[in-house]
């Protein structure tokens, strides 16, 4: 046998469709793809970093940076951190990644065993538990609750926590969260952070929205983790409308010894692979400089998201079976769905049936670990956003049991 046994768990719900999506395309159909949160589809980044990018090409910097990356882009990670959190951090504490989506990996690679088991949160993104899967972890669930805006029973968590022969190696937080919107609030941090401490778990906090809050203050585990072991997953991709970038970054700011262990262990793995795009490092470091810019870039592309959201919630609401409230963060509905009143009966047909007959492509909540959601990504504009919604709500109409 050629493949790996533990390789039949590798595949992403977000893009499982894209090969009929393609085919459809090509068929000359106008399929809308609302799957991928790809910011740079229809938004610029700031132009400091389109600017860096292409001088750094002029000045042919196309050699091998370090594995830890371009220390320009490491100091402004951590000054960045420190206005902005207030946290002293060197900046060989950080290291630069192929987005998130390689830090995802390190982490299972470097701390699961067979049988290891993680903390997840339901719902998660996705490419989390195939990754823990490869490597031959297993998830403990912890549900976040719909009806209390999507958070977390602590009280629950810790009786799991407890229950386990063999204590987690980590506990993941995704906060501000996809495909929710909720952010945890500080509280609910603190209650974490008791908990990982009792029970000696290792934190990691993927913050990759952690700027595109609409509602509140958003509270980084940063500023409540002091003195426990904890690594925070961040990047380009999102705030800076980076995604084909490929920058993402993890910060260990603890000098404990298990920080220290993973932090070491990260730094072997980012050497196998040698480094990352370095002409894309001098460039995220030139908009991470330019904070003002930063500030007002930031300020636009939150009204113009907000515009949207609320648009999309609105349309959402409208469609019978259908129900969500507007999120808190980040630009994903994850509405439920009344399939009492529906022909189809789980949401993975849902999202396939919706996509061959009118051209939609959406995210079954499967694929979160939710079922019986679906996920629509809000960052289309006005007018794709509502012939979208206009295609969806006929087919929920023609799905209806008569
Ligand atoms: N983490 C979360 C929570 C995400 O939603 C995404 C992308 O949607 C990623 C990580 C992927 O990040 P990157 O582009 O840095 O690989």
């Amino acid at each position: 046998m050629l493949l790996s046994k533990n390789s039949k768990f590798v595949e992403n719900p977000i893009r499982k469709l894209d090969l009929i999506a393609e085919k459809l395309s090509r068929e000359g159909k106008n399929v809308i793809k609302l799957n991928t949160g790809d910011p740079a589809r229809y938004f610029s980044p700031p132009k400091s970093l389109e600017k860096a990018y292409i001088k750094a090409i002029k000045e042919k910097k196309f050699f091998y940076s370090s594995s830890l990356g371009v220390r320009e882009l490491r100091e402004e990670i951590a000054k960045r951190y420190k206005r902005d959190y207030n946290l002293e951090v060197n900046e060989d504490r950080i290291i630069i990644a192929q987005g998130i989506s390689e830090l995802i990996y390190f982490l299972n690679a470097s701390t699961i065993d067979k049988k290891d088991s993680a903390v997840l949160f339901k719902p998660f993104y996705p490419p989390y538990l195939p990754n823990l899967f490869f490597f031959g972890g297993k998830p403990l669930f912890s549900e976040l609750d719909e009806e209390k805006d999507w958070q977390l029973d602590t009280d629950n968590l810790r009786r799991k926590i407890k229950r386990e022969k063999k204590k987690p190696k980590y506990l993941l937080i995704i906060n501000p969260n996809n495909p929710t919107g909720s952010v945890l609030d500080r509280k609910k941090l603190e209650e974490i952070v008791e908990i990982a401490k009792d029970f000696d778990i290792f934190l990691v906090s993927d913050e990759i929205y952690d700027e595109l809050v609409y509602e509140g203050k958003f509270t980084s585990i940063c500023e409540v983790a002091k003195g426990v072991p904890y690594v925070i997953f961040n990047g380009a991709s999102k705030s800076y409308v980076a995604t084909g970038l490929r920058l993402g970054y993890a910060i260990f700011p603890e000098e404990d010894k298990k920080s220290e262990e993973l932090y070491k262990k990260f730094v072997d793995f980012a050497s196998l692979r040698l480094c990352c795009n370095t002409p894309a490092q001098y460039a995220f470091a030139e908009a991470l400089k330019n904070e003002k810019e930063h500030k007002v870039f930031l300020k636009k592309f939150l009204r113009e998201l907000n515009k949207r959201i609320e648009l999309s919630t609105k349309l959402t609401n409208e469609i019978e079976c259908l129900k969500v409230k507007k999120p808190k963060a980040a630009f994903y509905l994850f509405p439920k769905v009344d399939f009492s009143k529906l022909k189809v009966k789980d949401d993975k047909k849902l999202v396939e049936e919706l996509l061959i007959s009118k051209h939609v492509q959406v995210v079954d909540g499967s694929g979160f670990g939710s079922p019986g959601h679906i996920r629509i990504v809000t960052l289309a504009d006005e007018e794709t956003l509502k012939e979208a919604f206009q295609r969806i709500s006929e087919f929920f109409k023609e799905k209806e049991n008569s």
